[in-house]
Parts: structure tokens; C-alpha cells; sequence
């Protein structure tokens, strides 16, 4: 072995990985207890076996407890921070329940036209049968009492990758600056809701650069075919111009040979 068991640990310690070892000596030094490997020795990293599964998965677990309980500028920081191209390319792979960060720009609001879907006031269902006496197929309130809730679906691109960013709730009242029924009622009180200043500032936002607070298990497909997920926070970085192009002007700067 040309390092020894000091320096290859150190190496591989970044990949947090699960040791197996046998045969090693345990001694208090100053104080500190210490391990140290003798001739005798075997070690072995993320050897295959069910408690090192068991542990990994604690870990990720336990990870994900302490990001939960934090606050949501802290989960931004504790979050592992990886590309969308992950997401999209590697999804098996990452672990369903941990948090991931990841920046995009936003390429298109595809629903503009709508920003809220029609909710049962129970259970949040999206209603669709308003007919008098109709109930909510899940919990059976009545559906003529519903209310408005925020859907906010973004097409969001890191270079060549696209996905769909959905925010609920807070987070898209954070987005577009004020709580739902404030929006509608911006937007519906102006015939061309265009000229609604809350409108106009969810326009803005194309083209921006966010990093978004997102967790696996909400991964779905959105309705043009690439993967959609929800946002648990986002902040907006600061403007960096050219440092990813949308979509469509790297193309056109391909085409132009430019990239
Ligand atoms: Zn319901």
C-alpha cells in the first residue's frame, strides 16, 4: 500500500462513506479517543451489506430531520446544492426524501393566464363539478364553498435542461407579491389584465435567475412533458447576464456558433 490507512481516509472522507473495520486498536490519547489500524487490521468502504444500507438511510434521514426543523433560509444553506441535469437525468439516484437546491431561470409562467386553481375549502382538492348539492369526491364538502389557491407553474432552464417549478401557497404570494384573492381581484378588475401592476410583476420575473428549495418525493410530470416539481423556498440571486442563457438564445448562439 503505498498511503496508509491516514491518508486514504482523509481522501475519501468528503464522500462521507460507511467504514467497516475489524481488527483495529482503541487507545485515549490527551484525552481523545482515538483508532489506530495495526498489521492485523481490515478496512473496508461501503462494503455491501444491509447495516451499511441501514445507516445511510439513517443518515439521509436524520439529515433531513434537522433541515426540516430549520428555518427556511437555513434549509436553503443545509440543502445539498446540485444542477437541475441531476434532477432531470439522475433522479433514481438521488434520495427521495433529502432536500437539493438547485438554480434555474425562469423561461416561461406557462399558466399566466390562470395563476389559481378552485380548491375544496376541506381538503384542497382542485374542484371541478360546481353543480348545487355537488361534493368534493375526497372528503365530501360541499364544493359551492370553495376557495381560491395559488398555482404557480414556471418553466425554469440551467443551459440546456428544462423542468417545470410549481409554487403553492405562500411561497407564490411571496412570488408575486400579495395573497391570492388580491391578485384576482387585480387582475379581474382591469379588462385587459395586462395592465395589472401584480401581472405585470409576474412577467418580470422571466428571464431571472432563482435557486430553488426543492424535495424529491414532490416530483411529478407537468403537461408538457418534462419533469415538474414543487418548490419548498426560493430566493432570487442577483443578476449575472450571460452566465446561463435561456433556452432559446443558447440555441439561437449555437446556430450562430457563438457558444
Ligand atoms: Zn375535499
Amino acid at each position: 500500500m503505498v498511503i496508509n490507512e491516514g491518508q486514504f481516509l482523509q481522501q475519501v472522507a468528503s464522500q462521507k462513506p460507511a467504514i467497516a473495520a475489524i481488527q483495529i486498536q482503541m487507545s485515549e490519547y490527551q484525552g481523545e479517543f482515538q483508532l489506530s489500524t495495526t498489521f492485523m487490521s481490515t478496512l473496508k468502504v461501503n462494503p455491501n451489506c444491509k447495516e451499511v444500507l441501514k445507516l445511510q438511510k439513517w443518515i439521509t434521514t436524520k439529515k433531513s430531520e434537522n433541515i426540516e426543523a430549520a428555518t427556511l433560509k437555513n434549509k436553503m444553506d443545509l440543502a445539498e446544492h446540485i444542477q437541475l441535469k441531476n434532477i432531470i437525468h439522475q433522479q433514481h439516484s438521488l434520495k427521495e426524501h433529502a432536500f437539493y437546491t438547485s438554480n434555474a431561470i425562469v423561461n416561461n409562467i406557462e399558466n399566466k393566464v390562470e395563476l389559481y386553481y378552485n380548491a375544496c375549502k376541506g381538503c384542497s382538492t382542485k374542484i371541478i363539478n360546481f353543480e348545487e348539492d355537488a361534493e368534493c369526491p375526497k372528503c365530501n364538502h360541499p364544493t359551492k364553498d370553495f376557495t381560491s389557491r395559488y398555482n404557480i407553474r414556471m418553466e425554469v432552464v440551467d443551459g440546456q435542461d428544462v423542468t417545470t417549478i410549481i409554487l403553492f401557497e405562500d411561497l407564490a404570494s411571496n412570488f408575486i407579491g400579495c395573497p391570492i384573492q388580491e391578485y384576482i381581484d387585480s387582475t379581474t378588475s382591469f379588462k385587459d389584465k395586462e395592465k395589472s401592476k401584480l401581472y405585470k410583476k409576474m412577467i418580470a420575473a422571466k428571464h431571472k435567475e432563482f435557486k430553488f428549495l426543492i424535495k424529491l418525493n414532490k416530483i411529478g410530470h407537468s403537461s408538457h412533458g418534462h419533469l415538474s416539481m414543487v418548490a419548498i423556498a426560493f430566493e432570487q440571486l442577483p443578476n449575472t447576464p450571460n452566465k446561463k442563457m435561456p433556452l432559446h438564445l443558447l440555441h439561437l448562439n449555437n446556430m450562430l456558433g457563438k457558444a
